[in-house]
């Protein structure tokens, strides 16, 4: 086994001549990473990269975005996905107004003040933006770190997390730049040390590897029991007049917090339309079925059923408001939504 010293410098010059090149290292600042660490969190890559300057373009500070109206900022995080990130986000930046003067933070024990921040991306904001001497553990560097020390405890048990922060810390201690040290061993659980079969061969560490030593970097860490996912059903019924949407804004809490839709009846079992019909809020002179869809999530699965009603005349739509086509277009919807749209 390697020295920490020996592994971290190996990690510092494999990231410096392997780093992708993303928007967020091309230019630094603490708000940047801020943004960049919570678009991140569970959402892949490819899908941050679309989002991010455009982000960034209308929210350059925290100022921006703390004064912005949150239909817009839940609007510009679409495609994303848990909007509840975006929320935070924007709450951080308030905080960041109120209590430390506009200027993000870079001390970690500031920056897990803010909504949303917990230890792993107070210490990414400290030490990539600013090189504090911080360690970071996520899903790709606790993978690393198990398979450098043959590690092959269940990674959601708290020992296996504790001793990942604690070999995470060994690390940033015995580095050279801790930005390139920590932003390193997420690149290369990302790249190279991935789950499944690593590519032990384009390793800056393989040689001093427990795991690889012993052949059993495949079988660590061990597999995830399949999480399982609860079966919804939502009937969502799609009603026009003179040209314009019902729709409506879901609660503060639950999936899609704040996000709208067209009304919709949540249900743990598929209904008939006259069951939709009787349970949708609003009165209806007829319903016909337009088709369905699975929609995924990590914990849901969600069948959608999508209905077109016509509203009885006069109808009351308490709760609701009608809306233009065009307004439609810039209110925040989900994914599954959309399609919905699509389909109405
Ligand atoms: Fe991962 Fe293989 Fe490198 Fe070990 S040698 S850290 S298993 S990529």
């Amino acid at each position: 086994m390697a020295s920490p010293q020996q592994q971290a410098r190996g990690i510092e010059s494999w990231f410096m001549a392997n780093r992708r090149s993303l928007p967020w290292r091309s230019r630094r600042s603490a708000w940047r990473s801020l943004v960049s660490e919570f678009m991140l969190q569970q959402t892949q890559v490819a899908r941050v990269l679309e989002k991010f300057e455009p982000f960034m373009e209308r929210f350059p500070d925290p100022a921006s975005l703390a004064a912005a109206d949150e239909q817009e900022v839940l609007a510009m995080w679409q495609g994303l996905g848990y909007y509840r990130r975006a929320r935070n986000l924007k709450r951080a930046a308030e905080y960041i107004m109120d209590q430390f003067g506009g200027r993000t933070p870079l001390d970690p024990e500031k920056l897990v003040e803010l909504p949303g921040v917990g230890r792993y991306t107070a210490g990414a904001i400290a030490s990539i933006a600013g090189r504090r001497r911080v360690p970071i553990v996520d899903g790709n560097v606790q993978r690393v770190l198990a398979r450098l020390h043959a590690d092959d405890a269940d990674p959601s048990s708290r020992d296996a997390i504790d001793r990942a922060w604690q070999r995470a810390s060994a690390l940033v201690e015995a580095c050279d730049r801790p930005d390139h040290l920590n932003e390193g061993l997420m690149e290369l659980g990302a790249l190279v040390c991935t789950p499944g079969v690593p590519d032990c061969g384009a390793c800056p560490v393989a040689a001093g590897c427990s795991a690889k030593q012993s052949g059993r970097q495949g079988r660590i860490p061990p597999p995830k029991r399949a999480a399982i996912k609860v079966e919804v059903h939502h009937h969502a019924v799609v009603v026009r007049r003179n040209g314009r949407l019902l729709m409506e804004q879901r609660g503060d809490d639950g999936i899609w917090a704040g996000l709208w839709q067209v009304p919709t009846v949540e249900s743990k079992r598929k209904l008939v339309p006259s069951q939709v019909s009787r349970r949708c809020g609003i009165e209806l002179a007829g319903i016909d079925r337009l088709g369905s869809f699975t929609h995924v999530l990590s914990h849901r699965r969600i069948h959608v059923h999508v209905f077109r009603g016509d509203a009885a005349p006069g109808a009351r739509c308490v709760g609701r408001t009608w809306q233009s086509r065009s307004s439609v277009g810039s209110l925040p919807v989900s994914n599954a939504v959309k399609r919905v749209l699509e389909m109405g």
